[in-house]
């Protein structure tokens, strides 16, 4: 066992505050990881503050970690002491599984291990994430990360770089495709810049008029203030593909209103009941799709990071320290985050 000095929320309504906790002895298999950076997701809110139901506490958060190696198990083939390597969303599944096979091990049929807030597969501990000094991780879960990356700008890719990138290659999204993407925060910028690397032309549509010269920057070609009911009705019909990362109950209505025929709108922030409604006459009038999608294999998380490392793509960061992180949350409530928050873990040993 190793003792990590951590940050945890206690409960729903506490803030994150310093915690150490024993990390589980290293396995044949494991591989043990000094953390460098950790980006912060809306997910990690939505499991701190039990937005997705009641969470387990305390809740160590952080699934977006690259690190360096410092030790591994006996039968580690893939990683050496020393190799610049990645965590993302999931630490363990069964493997056997067809979805496993199929290196898809986030639909696991006996359900994915989060990095945090699940159970250990093997000993039942709770899983403890990446606002924390070390992590000990099963190599099958660990990803290399390409040398071309700017590694203080990398960790994002690890959640909102795939659950962009996943969709929209699963979907087919392809070069001429007219593709919407919904909220432009940490995943949202991410969409803008893997839909406009398959060639698309990109919208965003945005509640916040002051994002409109930021989305061109991020390389939108057009965007649609959405609280606007003349612009989206203009809009209607007119996308082949929305990519929604709306964390909160919206109503998909209006946004369904602007597919073409056959048009596919993919949620990727909504993991609530959809409220209000959707009318099915939203899809059937134009054989509309309604469809969701969750991160992506750990396959496919290794190919969006050699696909940025080729195509020169990257995260827009604020760097943070890890003192900071209850001020970061509350501006990520309110928007204001360009585009995600990466925590420096150094400062993890500025705490007495
Ligand atoms: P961010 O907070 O970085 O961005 C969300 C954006 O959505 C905001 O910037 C804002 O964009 C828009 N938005 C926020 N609140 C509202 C609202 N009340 N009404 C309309 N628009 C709103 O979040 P992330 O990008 O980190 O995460 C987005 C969601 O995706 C979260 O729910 C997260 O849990 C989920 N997620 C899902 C995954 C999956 O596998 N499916 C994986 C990772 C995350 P603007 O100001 O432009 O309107």
């Amino acid at each position: 066992m190793s003792q990590a000095k951590a940050y945890a929320a206690r409960s729903a309504t506490s803030p994150l505050a310093p915690f150490t906790f024993e990390r589980r002895a290293l396995r044949d298999n494991d591989v043990n990881i000094d953390i460098l950076y950790c980006g912060v997701c809306h997910s990690d809110i939505h499991v701190a503050e039990s937005d997705w139901g009641p969470s387990e506490y305390p809740v160590v958060p952080g699934h977006e970690i690259i690190g360096r190696v410092t030790e591994i198990g006996s039968r580690v083939s893939k990683y050496k002491v020393g190799d610049l390597v990645g965590v993302g969303c999931m630490v363990d599944s069964c493997q056997t599984c067809p979805s496993c096979q199929q290196n898809l091990e986030q639909y696991c049929d006996a359900g994915m291990k989060g990095t945090y807030g699940a159970r250990d597969m093997i000993d039942g501990s709770l899983n403890h994430g990446g606002y924390s000094d070390h992590i000990i991780v099963r190599e099958e879960f660990v990803l290399s990360i390409p040398e071309a990356l700017d590694i203080s700008k990398a960790a994002p890719l690890l959640c909102a770089g795939i659950t962009t990138y996943s969709p929209l290659r699963h979907n087919g999204v392809k070069a001429g495709d007219k593709v919407g993407i919904i909220g432009m925060g940490g995943l949202g910028h991410m969409g803008v810049k893997f839909a406009k690397a398959l060639g698309a032309e990109v919208t965003i549509f945005t509640r916040s008029e002051s994002k409109i010269s930021e989305a061109k920057q991020q390389g939108a070609d057009h965007v649609i203030v959405s609280t606007d009911d003349v612009q989206m009705q203009a809009a209607a019909s007119s996308f082949d593909y929305l990519l929604d990362t709306i964390p909160v109950q919206h109503d998909l209505n209006p946004y369904l209103n602007v597919l073409k025929v056959d048009g596919t709108h993919i949620l990727v922030g909504l993991i609530e009941p959809i409220e209000p409604a959707v009318h099915a006459a939203n899809l059937i009038l134009k054989r509309r799709v309604l469809t969701g999608s969750l991160i992506g294999g750990i396959a496919e998380t290794q190919e969006v990071l050699d696909f940025c490392a080729e195509h020169n793509i990257e995260c827009d960061a604020e760097m943070i320290k890890i003192q900071d992180i209850n001020e970061a949350y509350q501006r990520m409530k309110k928007g204001d985050v360009k585009y995600r928050f990466i925590i420096d873990m150094k400062s993890l040993k500025e705490d007495a």
